[in-house]
């Protein structure tokens, strides 16, 4: 059952006491709700306390200090000529990606945010400083430099936020970092964002912050309730490489339906859109979305009119969908809870799902937590490659071929062959028969130019129908042992229907096609939902070719 919602992404940010301008920033970019560490930071740091924050790369911590931060520059004023926030990150890289954070969240704002860090030239750093910036976001290095050359005034700090200072001690900073703290007016407001929380960070919290607030997002240790039984694994990837990497996971998984995951509405609308490009069968399902739209979207989903479904996580609360095979994490969510709420859509009803995520490589830390809490294990794998996509096609031409050796009835093709035999060797005219099947197949297509979720059925040779056909999916397959006269034994058992009505069969590893005369399909839906195949309840439903309307 749904439970059915108006998603208003304004309220979550505005509850927390985040003014308008920048609550309609975070709208236009996609926010639907704030995150658990950013619920419980963000009242608190508006309110001017210090804090302690344990949070991984992954879960919105940067816009939980950064949006506080905003606001108390907008409200209580800015310097001129020097900076009234102080940001200190271990990397360049950070420097950079922190910096454009702000400046994205402080554009209604007007508020103005540099880079400051090694490699880069001094002058140029120095003009843009003395120019007057509100906010510097800094590597502990270049920004001693700067205090040493007296080109950086930090006498007008009115709030300092250190990002990843475990990192940064770890990179051998804390002496950088000291230097830079006893720089800054003692009345400052500070905050500490930290992965994890050693007994060297705890000595400078009691140095230098005054009655802080500590959270940490891996309190929600312990599942509540049952943990569903599904098998996770994760790919280890750059961001740019997501959506290639998906569209290989999706055509090893093969499922006949996914539920993908991103963590704003333009992100889910944006991949929605590319999947389309690709050939797939993916709806958008986010806060932005009518009732009566995502009404119908569910609809086409459970009846195999579309493959994906991809979603924020606000719009895929309360959605109970029967036939999900797989859940994809193309974006890591941002707390354990979330995990165990995303791959809990697939898994149902005892069966086995399959749930994935990528992350990026900061991003890694969060699945050790994600494994606690589901008290299940996240497989790293490897990407499939191109290769490993073609052996496994090559694989289902040369299953399927067994299966029309195990059929027999091949006589009336022998004159063909003994003809062939006759000018070449008999190994030569199979392989030119497996090459011209697989071909038929379309096995030696390029995913990347096809990108098609599930193999279009073939004939096997089994028999042809008269009158129109049609194609039913079946949610097992050779994976479980599924065999052609398994098949037909159930549909002739079932729906009672004759056996030279059954028409062609394809066994895939997780699923199988049957063709049947299109006037009993329906028939046969019915009937087949209702039992079982080899002792287990199976996903049944009208298989719609992709391309194909109805
Ligand atoms: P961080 O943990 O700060 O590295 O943030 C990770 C990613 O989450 C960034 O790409 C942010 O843009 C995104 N993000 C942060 N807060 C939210 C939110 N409330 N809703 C959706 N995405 C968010």
């Amino acid at each position: 059952m749904e439970q059915e919602q108006a998603v208003n992404s304004k309220d979550g940010f505005t509850k927390l006491g985040l003014n308008p301008k920048l609550v309609a920033t975070l709208t236009q970019m996609g926010y639907e709700e704030p995150t658990p560490i950013q619920r419980e930071a963000i009242p608190p740091l508006l309110e001017g306390r210090d804090l302690i924050g344990q949070a991984a790369t992954g879960t919105g911590k940067t816009a939980a200090f950064a949006l506080p931060m905003l606001q108390r520059l907008a409200t209580n004023g800015k310097h001129r000529g020097r900076p009234s926030a102080l940001i200190l990150v271990p990397t360049r890289e950070l420097a950079m990606q922190v910096a454009e954070a702000m400046h994205n969240y402080g554009q209604a704002l007007k508020t103005t945010v540099i880079p400051i860090y090694g490699g880069q030239p001094f002058g140029q750093q120095q003009r843009m400083l003395a120019r007057g910036v509100d906010v510097v976001v800094a590597t502990p290095g270049r920004a001693v430099d700067h205090l040493r050359r007296k080109t950086m005034d930090l006498s007008g700090i009115t709030m300092l936020a250190l990002d990843e200072a475990d990192e940064m001690l770890d990179m051998g900073f804390a002496e950088d970092l000291e230097t830079i703290l006893s720089e800054t007016p003692a009345d400052r407001q500070t905050v500490f964002f930290s992965a994890t929380l050693p007994p060297r960070i705890a000595g400078m919290v009691k140095r230098h912050l005054k009655n802080p607030l500590r959270i940490e997002i891996a309190k929600e240790r312990g599942a509540k309730g049952t943990v569903p039984k599904v098998r996770q694994t994760a790919y280890i990837i750059p961001r740019r490489q997501k959506l290639d990497v998906l569209g290989r996971v999706l055509d090893l998984e093969n499922p006949a339906s996914a539920l993908i995951f991103c963590r704003t509405r333009i992100e889910v609308d944006d991949l929605t859109e590319r999947l389309g490009a690709r050939g797939y069968r993916a709806e958008a399902l986010h806060g932005g979305i009518t009732q009566d739209q995502r009404t119908r979207v569910i609809k086409r989903l459970r009846a195999g009119d579309i493959d994906l479904v991809v979603a924020t996580d606000v719009a895929a609360r309360g959605l109970d969908i029967e036939q999900l095979e797989l859940v994809v994490n193309y974006d890591v969510p941002v707390s354990p809870d979330s995990y165990l709420h995303r791959i809990g859509r697939v898994g149902r009803a005892g069966r086995e799902g399959v749930a994935i995520t990528l992350a990026d490589p900061r991003e890694s830390r969060l699945l050790k937590l994600f494994e606690r809490h589901t008290k299940g294990k996240i497989e790293i794998a490897q990407v499939p490659t191109v290769a490993d996509l073609r052996a496994r096609r090559l694989e289902l031409t040369r299953l399927a071929i067994e299966e029309v050796i195990v059929e027999g009835g091949l006589d009336h093709f022998r004159v063909a062959v003994e003809s062939l035999a006759q000018e070449h060797d008999l190994m030569e005219v199979a392989l030119a028969a497996v090459k011209l099947a697989h071909s038929a197949r379309g096995g030696d297509k390029e995913q990347e130019e096809e990108g098609e979720a599930a193999p279009a059925p073939r004939d096997d040779g089994r028999r042809g129908l008269e009158g129109p056909i049609a194609r039913i999916y079946v949610g097992a397959g050779r994976v479980a042992g599924i065999r052609p006269q398994d098949l037909v034994g159930a549909i002739t058992g079932e729906a009672g229907i004759r056996g030279d009505q059954v028409g062609s069969i394809e066994i895939a590893d997780r699923f199988s096609i049957v063709e049947l005369p299109e006037p009993m399909i329906d028939n046969v839906v019915n009937a087949m939902r209702k039992s079982l195949i080899k002792g287990k309840k199976v996903v049944i439903r009208r298989f719609v070719e992709k391309g194909r309307s109805s």
